[in-house]
């Protein structure tokens, strides 16, 4: 599926107005139909690609971690918990995470997280855009990580108990089209967990495409799902531009994913 840029807003097509220009001079917008706000003028998705790579793009992830800690678990004790904390919170309690799931991960980066899960009896995939990050990963993991977008590397459709996205949707050019592969890797009755940002007016990230409101991120999963759920808390971490995480859960009903080529769009498929 090609990524494709709606005419209007990339959540739901309707019309915007400029909002304000970035601190780096980039048109930021906001749609009169979901409230959604973006960057109106993207970069290439080459350019946007390279900002994901290496060493630099691995510890704007990671306060404080780098390339060595890779192979040093003690390093990752208090982020694994966060992040755990993080989904169960997202998923409604940690009862959510029933044993031996499929879980596959979207934005993995070295799959440190997966590595948890497996190690709680799970079977895990993951990919990432980083091409140094991943094989640092799967060397010392041992875990199927892969390199690329879900589309690119990820063609096992149906598959998957659960899927999860932890702050990768902000970052992608066209969120629907994305957002409908990640929806193919479900099993029919899966859930996918989307963690987004919200309400973040700074602008300052050259990294971030998408600001999302509860509204705009709700109306998005809504194209997708049988049903939603969203639940919102706030950055434990008082300097985190997000002012909060909204944790959306979508859950697909008995008849499964839609199928391929369909991004949501009824009636304007590529
Ligand atoms: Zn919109």
């Amino acid at each position: 599926m090609k990524c494709r840029l709606l005419p209007g807003c990339p959540v739901c097509g309707g019309a915007y107005e400029f909002l304000v220009l970035s601190p780096d001079k980039r048109r930021i917008a906001v749609c009169y139909e979901c409230s959604h706000v973006f960057v109106a003028d993207p970069i290439s998705p080459e350019k946007l690609r390279n900002y994901f790579q290496g060493r630099p793009a691995f510890e704007g992830s990671y306060a404080g971690l780098t390339f060595e800690d890779i192979g040093n678990p003690s390093r990752w004790q208090s982020y694994l918990y966060c992040r755990m904390d993080d989904l169960c919170r997202g998923l409604g309690g940690p009862q959510e995470l029933c044993p031996q799931m499929r879980i596959a991960e979207v934005g993995c980066l070295e799959g440190r997280f997966l590595a948890e899960l497996a190690a709680q009896g799970h079977h895990v995939v993951g990919c990432d855009l980083n091409e140094d990050a991943v094989p640092l990963g799967r060397g010392h993991l041992g875990l199927d990580l892969r390199v690329g977008t879900v589309e690119e590397c990820m063609p096992m459709w149906g598959c998957f108990d659960l899927v999860i996205a932890l702050h990768v949707l902000q970052h992608c050019l066209c969120p629907r089209t994305e957002l409908a592969t990640w929806v193919r890797l479900l099993a029919p009755g899966g859930r996918l967990v989307v963690h987004v940002g919200l309400n973040r007016d700074d602008y300052e990230s050259k990294w971030c495409m998408q600001y999302f409101t509860e509204r705009s991120i709700r109306k998005l999963m809504g194209f997708f799902f049988d049903k939603i759920v969203f639940r919102k808390h706030p950055r434990p971490n008082p300097d985190e531009k997000d002012k909060d995480i909204g944790a959306v859960v979508g859950y697909l009903g008995p008849a499964g994913a839609p199928p391929p080529g369909h991004d949501g769009l009824i009636g304007q498929q590529t």
